[in-house]
């Protein structure tokens, strides 16, 4: 009889893990408390897979073999728990995807930085002729790509949530971009929780396979060593020098992996900015150990043009440059953005807080901001936290309101930053939403 999978969660990762489930023989039955978005029922319909939304038929949940909980419930839902109290296997999309390919896997996870460090890999992977996807957390789930079609390499992006679900999960290549507060709600409010959950990327790993991380992140390093892990390690640093990994030292950046070692000055690195200096440092790194051509790592290093919404440069209006890092939804991506400013700046910040410490911001706000065009519904913390730092200080609420608003204090030589240290909620659908309004409001103007 064949194995009954139950999916909980109609969205790209329900959908993809349906698609491979039905491929590989088992009785698939998709349910989701909230409505199916149209274009994901199409599929479920295409493939002749049952679905339920608006409720959960819990019988018929709790008697699968295995289920897949999206990355989106937690587990603290009634069903969850149902599951969990019954012994029933609970798995995320990766953990079951990954039973069903002998594909090398790239698992990249962190607080910031995920998606960028993520496609400039696959951008250097691709570039060095391998056959690679790219997947999990960005564009299309792994269990979709693993169903349509045979890879030798997958770079996956991860969440600490895809990790929570895995069993047997093991990259070959596990990355940790860097660690600071996020999502902890899902975490007991526990900072400790959440970097478990993302040091899982290395729980199955064996002394075969590799993990590459930021060494000047204290928390890792702490970690690391309280939690000894089997994988070899493969650190980056641009403050100190490694005798393997990669460094930053007199603006070159120092890669060692092994006997191989490859020299680049970061002036010529596509990615402007310390922490995009970081990302190449870990792509650079996977590369390496993938045996990509060093002269094709420089080029797909330099030809790189970034990610849309992460510092992405929009438009230049009387020599004002307009930058779009509507992605940077905490404190952690906004210290990283401010960092790179190279020319003094109207800094457009607020939205959603989800308890931001603004402290560690107020050098380089001090530093590099001539003004700060507040766009929220609440922007009391930010006036508190920067009112004394900044002499020019305009509330708006809307993101035309902002933009006209910035483009009467900007002057020849200034940048406009969106880089907002906030969720978007209040104004926006998305970040994805506040960025698109960003770059629209620039061309009106
Ligand atoms: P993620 O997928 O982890 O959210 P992104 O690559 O989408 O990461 O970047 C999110 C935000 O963090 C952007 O504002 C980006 O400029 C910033 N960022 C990118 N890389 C890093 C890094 N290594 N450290 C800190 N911030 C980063």
């Amino acid at each position: 009889m064949a194995k009954r999978l139950v999916i909980l969660g109609g969205g790209e990762s329900g959908v993809g893990t349906a698609i491979l489930g039905k491929k590989k023989q088992y009785e698939v039955f998709v349910s989701d408390f909230n409505k199916i978005k149209e274009t994901y029922k199409q599929v479920l319909i295409h493939h002749e897979i049952e679905w339920e939304e608006g409720g959960h038929d819990e019988e018929r949940i709790l008697s699968a073999d295995v289920v897949m909980k999206s990355p989106g419930i937690p587990d603290t839902a009634p069903i969850v728990k149902k599951l969990i109290d019954g012994k029933v296997a609970v798995v995320s999309e990766i953990e079951f995807a990954s039973r069903f390919t002998d594909a090398n896997l790239i698992g990249i996870t962190g607080s910031n930085g995920k998606t960028t460090t993520a496609t400039l890999t696959y951008q250097l992977l691709k570039d060095g002729g391998l056959n690679v996807a790219l997947g999990g957390n960005i564009g299309k789930s792994f269990a979709e790509l693993v169903a349509v079609e045979t890879y030798e390499h997958f770079v996956l992006e991860l969440s600490s949530f895809q990790l929570d679900g895995i069993v047997d999960f093991a990259p070959h290549i596990a990355v940790l971009t860097n660690l600071s507060p996020d999502h902890l709600d899902r975490y007991d409010n526990d900072f400790q929780k959440y970097i478990a959950s993302k040091f899982r990327i290395t729980k199955n790993q064996t002394a075969a396979d590799y993990f590459i991380y930021d060494a000047d992140d204290a928390e890792i390093v702490k970690w690391l060593k309280d939690h000894p892990i089997t994988a070899q390690q493969l650190p980056f640093s641009v403050t100190k020098e490694l005798k393997q990994g990669a460094y930053i030292k007199e603006k070159e950046l120092i890669l060692t992996v092994n006997n191989t070692k490859i020299t680049m000055p970061i002036a010529t690195l596509g990615l402007q900015g310390q922490h995009n200096q970081k990302n190449a440092m870990a792509a650079s790194t996977i590369a390496t150990l993938l045996k990509i051509r060093k002269a094709t790592i420089r080029e797909s290093l330099s030809s790189f043009q970034g990610v849309e919404h992460r510092l992405e440069k929009v438009l230049k209006i009387n020599n004002v440059m307009y930058i779009n890092d509507s992605k940077a939804t905490n404190v952690n991506a906004t210290f990283y953005a401010l960092d790179s400013m190279e020319a003094p700046t109207v800094w457009i910040v607020g939205g959603v807080d989800k308890g931001n410490d603004y402290t560690e911001l107020l050098p380089l706000v001090n530093e590099k901001v001539k003004a700060i065009i507040c766009l929220g519904v609440d922007n009391e913390k930010i006036t508190q936290a920067f009112g004394n730092v900044v002499d020019l200080m305009i509330e708006t609420q809307s993101m035309e309101h902002a933009i006209q608003v910035a483009y009467r204090i900007a002057e020849r030589g200034d940048n406009v930053l969106l880089s907002p240290a906030c969720a978007s909620f209040d104004l926006f659908e998305n970040y994805e939403d506040r960025g698109r309004q960003f770059k629209e409001a620039i061309r009106k103007l």
